[in-house]
């Protein structure tokens, strides 16, 4: 279903009115986590001034450690709710348990699978049945081919509003948090029909890594990126060191007008 083979035309999936495909490059930005309502508005402020049309933020935190923050759950998802209503951005947001998939739906414009919950089919399965777009992102672990059979589940659902994101894989490289693997963009592309975007936030881990990686990201063609910025990000409750701040963001909106140009 998700393959390229039936389905020569690359598809565009559509968040809230908001166009992902081919011929743009869709900018997601905002929080890691929701923390306040205060902190998730500036947030998305900032991510608006710098073209985002699209806004993400996590109420559902799925952490490496159990004793980090886990997300505001339902809280969160008011607060998100809160501001698509004052900003007009709709809400891209990660779901991590399939038993909340009504709930968050009933929220969300777009639900988000984690690269750690990449292969949990129940999950996969009720995200395809819920009736809202879906962001997959690739399992750290995982190969192209098993990303595309996940997606396969989603779709097997009579989804097929999936958009994939490379989000970097292990390797033996330590000096960045993943290895973002550029080459799965066109792979992707050229195996699949859906839409493939970036996250050169959690695959570099480091703030300093997001342009850079976001410029290689537009120039191998990938159909958008999704980008954590924060207010005060030595305060954030998650992954404040990879969050890009105001003054990153001009240099951010620089490389989304110019993608024409670096292709
Ligand atoms: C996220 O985008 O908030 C996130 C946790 O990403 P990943 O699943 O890629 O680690």
């Amino acid at each position: 279903l998700v393959s390229r083979e039936n389905h020569p035309e690359r598809s565009t999936v559509h968040v809230g009115g908001v166009p992902i495909g081919p011929d743009t490059v869709t900018l997601i930005a905002g929080p890691c986590a929701v923390e306040t309502h205060q902190q998730t508005l500036e947030a998305a402020r900032m991510a608006q001034a710098a073209g985002a049309v699209l806004l993400r933020g996590g109420a559902f935190k799925p952490r490496t450690s159990p004793y980090a923050f886990q997300g505001l759950g339902e809280k969160g998802l008011r607060i998100l709710a809160d501001v698509r209503e004052e900003t007009g951005l709709p809400i891209v947001t990660e779901i991590v348990d399939a038993q909340d998939v009504e709930l968050v739906a009933s929220y969300a414009d777009m639900l988000q699978v984690g690269t750690r919950n990449m292969q949990n089919f129940a999950l996969l399965q009720a995200v395809g049945a819920a009736g809202r777009p879906v962001m997959l992102k690739r399992g750290m672990n995982a190969t192209i081919e098993e990303w595309l059979m996940a997606a396969e589940y989603i779709a097997q659902r009579g989804n097929l509003d999936i958009v994939l994101c490379e989000r970097g894989i292990r390797t033996f490289e330590t000096a960045t948090r993943n290895t973002l693997d550029v080459s799965a963009v066109p792979v992707a592309q050229r195996l699949s029909h859906l839409p493939v975007i970036v996250d050169p936030s959690h695959s570099g881990g480091r703030r300093e890594l997001v342009l850079p990686l976001t410029r290689a990201a537009v120039a191998v063609g990938a159909d958008g990126v999704i980008i954590d910025v924060h207010p005060h990000p030595e305060q954030a409750l998650c992954d404040g060191p990879q969050a890009l701040v105001g003054a990153d963001l001009g240099e951010l909106a620089q490389v989304m007008n110019d993608f024409p140009a670096l292709l």
